[in-house]
């Protein structure tokens, strides 16, 4: 089971959100050899265009494209995702039986309610994940002795690291990655949300046309590249603080 666990699990409201805020992150981390995962909490039954099982042929597409071994979409509903103790066991679930190391969640603050739900919904379900008498199919256990066939296949895990992906808030990131070799195929990962992002009359204001995207991808990705040092770059942030072993090593020019 250890051989097909993730090294990297993104979790997000909503199909096309990791492509947005991390995709060149993860595709990036598939070509180092590590095993990237997505989890869509939703299934965007919402969306102005399309249909929830457009969505899901768009980001069967985008996963190719970002070299993701895994993705799945959870049944929350689009537009409501609310931290609830059944949303965390949902989560739960995933985290136990995909055992990531290192989990990615949006940025707790922002305009849109499902993203910065998402963010503590996911926090917490990864607290959750770890709870050795938990049972995240049937609920708490309390001092019931034994463990069920399904606790027992999927042991309780608590990622290693958790960072958060702060592209739809404006906040001075701690550190970014280097996505200049990524940026192309980042963004035709975004481009096959074909029902969101082609030319097309409907939701027209809401849904800019392909040339805008990508300027508006090529101008976010351009301005953290700056503060890194390099061309295009992804903003990401760590609650704890940097570990430093050899002062000469630390990226990123002062002056
Ligand atoms: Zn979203």
């Amino acid at each position: 089971m250890a051989a097909h666990s993730l090294d990297i699990l993104a979790i997000a409201a909503h199909r096309d959100d990791v492509e947005q805020t991390c995709g060149g992150t993860l595709l990036k981390m598939a070509q180092h050899g590590h095993r990237t995962g997505i989890l869509d909490l939703t299934q965007g039954e919402m969306g102005t265009r399309g249909t929830a099982e457009d969505r899901r042929r768009e980001a069967e597409k985008a996963a190719e494209i970002l070299r993701v071994s895994w993705r799945q979409a959870l049944d929350i509903p689009d537009g409501r995702v609310e931290n609830t103790w059944e949303n965390r066991l949902k989560v739960a679930r995933v985290i136990r039986e995909q055992r990531p190391r290192v989990v990615i969640l949006p940025y707790w603050q922002g305009r849109h309610p499902d993203h910065y739900t998402a963010s503590v919904l996911g926090y917490e379900a990864c607290f959750v994940a770890g709870l050795a008498k938990l049972d995240v199919n049937q609920g708490a256990r309390g001092q019931e002795s034994g463990a069920s066939q399904n606790a027992a296949a999927f042991p309780p895990h608590r990622p290693f690291k958790i960072i958060y992906a702060t592209l739809y808030y404006d906040i001075r990131p701690t550190f970014v990655v280097d996505i200049t070799d990524q940026f192309e195929a980042r963004f035709q990962s975004l481009m096959a949300y074909k029902s969101q992002y082609s030319d097309q009359e409907a939701g027209k204001d809401l849904f800019p046309a392909a040339a805008e995207i990508r300027a508006r991808t090529e101008a976010m990705a351009r301005f953290y590249g700056l503060l890194g040092g390099v061309n295009y770059a992804e903003p990401f942030l760590q609650k704890e603080v940097g570990l430093v072993e050899d002062l000469t090593l630390i990226p990123v020019k002062s002056i």
